[in-house]
C-alpha cells in the first residue's frame, strides 16, 4: 500500500483548501518527525553589490525534503510550524546551521566571506530566549556578530510589545537587523523610528515593473532615499532582469538579490561565486 504521510495529506489539504485542525495537527507531527530525521536543508541566495555583482552576503532559505517526496517550500510549512510552536526548535536548528556555514566561509575567506542573513518569524520574536540563543550560536561557532543579519518583518515586530524589546536586544548583540518585505506591512515608517534596523529589504512588489510606470519608479527611488538618509542599507528583492538591475543602480540601490543574479543554491555552490562577480557579462 502507498505510504500516506502527513506531508501528502498536507498537499491535499492545500489543494482542497480544507483547513481542518486535524490536517494541521498531522502536518505539525510530520514536521516534528522531519526535524528529528534531518529532513531540512538550508539553501543560500546571494545578495550582490551593484553594479559589479560581487557577492557580499547570502540569505539562508529553508527547504523540507520529506523521504521519497518532492521538496516542500517554506511558504507551505513555516505557517504551520509557527502555529504549532515547532518554529522554536526548527528556528534553533536554522540558526545553528546558518552559523556553522557562516563560520566555514569566514575561515576560508576571512572578512571577504559572505555575511549570512537568517529569517526569524513572528513567533520566534516573541520568545524572550531568542537573543541568548543567537549569542550562544555565535559563540559556539566562533563568529563575530557582524557576520550575521537577522531578517524580521514589520508585521512580526508589531505582533506584540515584547517583540520590539527582543529586536532591541538582538541589535545590542551587534548582529545586523533587516526589515524584510519592506513596504508591505502597515506601519513601515513608524517602525523606522523605534526599531533599530540596519537594512531595508525593499519588497519585490516595488521592484517588479520598474519600467512600467513613473509611479513605480518614484516609489522605488523614494525607498532607497529613505534608507540612505537614515544611514541604512537598501537591498532590492526579487530582481529578475538585467534591465531592473540597471534601473535600480541608477535609482541609488547598492545591493540586490534575485533570480537574475542567482537562485537559492546549496552552501557548497556558494563557494565558487565568491571568487568573482555573478553577473553575466
Ligand atoms: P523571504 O524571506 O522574503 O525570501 C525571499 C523569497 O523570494 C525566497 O522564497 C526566494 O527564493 C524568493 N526569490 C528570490 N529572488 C526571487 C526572484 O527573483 N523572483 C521570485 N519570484 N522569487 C524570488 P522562498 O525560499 O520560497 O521563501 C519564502 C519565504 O519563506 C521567505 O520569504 C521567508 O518569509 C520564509 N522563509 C524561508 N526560509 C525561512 C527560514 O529559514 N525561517 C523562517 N522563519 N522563514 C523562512
Ligand atoms: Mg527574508
Ligand atoms: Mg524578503
Ligand atoms: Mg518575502
Amino acid at each position: 500500500a502507498a505510504k500516506y504521510t502527513g506531508a501528502d495529506r498536507f498537499r491535499e489539504h492545500n489543494s482542497a483548501l480544507d483547513a481542518t485542525a486535524q490536517h494541521h495537527a498531522e502536518l505539525a507531527a510530520a514536521l516534528r518527525r522531519g526535524l528529528e530525521r534531518g529532513e531540512f536543508r538550508l539553501l543560500y541566495q546571494p545578495i550582490v553589490e551593484l553594479p559589479g555583482g560581487t557577492v557580499t552576503g547570502v540569505e539562508a532559505l529553508i527547504r523540507w525534503h520529506p523521504a521519497d517526496q518532492p521538496v516542500i517550500s517554506p511558504a507551505e510549512f513555516i505557517p504551520v510550524a509557527e502555529h504549532s510552536g515547532l518554529i522554536i526548535d526548527l528556528g534553533a536548528w536554522i540558526l545553528d546551521q546558518a552559523c556553522a556555514d557562516a563560520a566555514a566561509w569566514q575561515q576560508r575567506h576571512g572578512s571577504g566571506g559572505p555575511r549570512v542573513n537568517i529569517n526569524v518569524s513572528a513567533r520566534q520574536l516573541l520568545d524572550p530566549d531568542l537573543p541568548g540563543l543567537v549569542a550562544d550560536a555565535l559563540h559556539r561557532h566562533g563568529l563575530t556578530p557582524d557576520r550575521i543579519t537577522i531578517e524580521i518583518t514589520e508585521t512580526a515586530v508589531f505582533a506584540g510589545g515584547a517583540a520590539l524589546e527582543t529586536v532591541r536586544e538582538l541589535r545590542e548583540l551587534g548582529v545586523g537587523l533587516a526589515l524584510d518585505d519592506f513596504g508591505t506591512g502597515h506601519s513601515s515608517l513608524t517602525l523606522l523610528r523605534t526599531c533599530p534596523v540596519t537594512t531595508l529589504k525593499v519588497d519585490k512588489s516595488f521592484i517588479d515593473d520598474l519600467n512600467g510606470t513613473a509611479e513605480q519608479e518614484a516609489i522605488a527611488s523614494s525607498l532607497s532615499t529613505i534608507a540612505s538618509t537614515l544611514g541604512l542599507r537598501a537591498v532590492a528583492e526579487g530582481v529578475e532582469t538585467r534591465d531592473q538591475a540597471d534601473r535600480l543602480h541608477a535609482l541609488g540601490y547598492r545591493y540586490a538579490q534575485g533570480y537574475y543574479f542567482a537562485r537559492p543554491i546549496p552552501a557548497s555552490d556558494i563557494e565558487e561565486l565568491l571568487t568573482g562577480p555573478v553577473l553575466i557579462p
